[in-house]
């Protein structure tokens, strides 16, 4: 049976794990593609273009906004990132699953315009616990880490329009419950049957 490809959104506020969550799941299953952003946003240490990002100047993507590039864009923290629009539906045609790792408003633009998505919502157990995560990666100053933590209170107002909820407390708890949701979802009888 040929279906469309399904769109995972993955968000959380910004510590809350879900790119080591995304890594996991994209290793042990090669069917479903990651959708690499465009942001104007610099490289951060070991961060790669064209695997982690594509980075561009502002005024390349303010370019790529007017030609219609985007399936949704967002300025979060000051940058501006993009999802790009072919390659979500090129993948979504082709019958590929796809995850998207982005913020609350590209994640409720997504949903608006592609009705199937499913958005799963990834909460840190408690905001202490976030905050001691930001500082351990150390990737950000002291600003940034305050400015990140205020965000991701507005952030979790959203949490009900979303889908699912998966609480990371414990890495592997949390893994299995997004592939679980993944699996469901691949099982519904809607997707199948037109
Ligand atoms: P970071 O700078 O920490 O990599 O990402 C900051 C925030 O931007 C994260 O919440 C991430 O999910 C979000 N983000 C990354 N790519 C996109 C995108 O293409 N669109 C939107 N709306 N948000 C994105």
């Amino acid at each position: 049976m040929k279906r469309e490809g399904i769109i995972f959104v993955i968000s959380s506020p910004s510590g809350g794990g879900k790119t080591t969550i995304c890594r996991i799941i994209l290793k042990e299953s090669p069917e479903l593609s990651y959708s690499i952003s465009v942001t104007s946003r610099c490289p951060r240490l070991g961060e790669e273009d064209g695997k982690d990002y594509f980075f561009i100047s502002k005024e390349e993507f303010d370019k790529k906004i007017g030609k219609g590039e985007f399936a949704e864009w967002a300025e979060v923290h000051g940058h501006r990132y993009g999802t790009p629009r072919n390659s979500l539906e090129e993948a979504l045609r082709s019958g590929r699953d796809i995850i998207l790792d982005i913020d609350v408003k590209g994640a409720l633009k997504i949903k608006e315009r592609y009705k199937g998505s499913c958005l799963i919502f990834l909460l840190p157990p408690s905001l202490e616990t976030l905050a001691a995560r930001l500082k351990k990666r150390k990737t950000d100053d002291e600003k940034d880490i305050e400015k990140r933590l205020a965000k991701a209170k507005e952030e979790m107002a959203f949490l009900k329009e979303y889908d699912y909820a998966v609480v990371n407390q414990n890495l592997s708890k949390a893994v299995e419950e997004v592939r679980a949701i993944i699996t469901a979802e691949r099982c519904r009888v809607r997707r199948m049957v037109k």
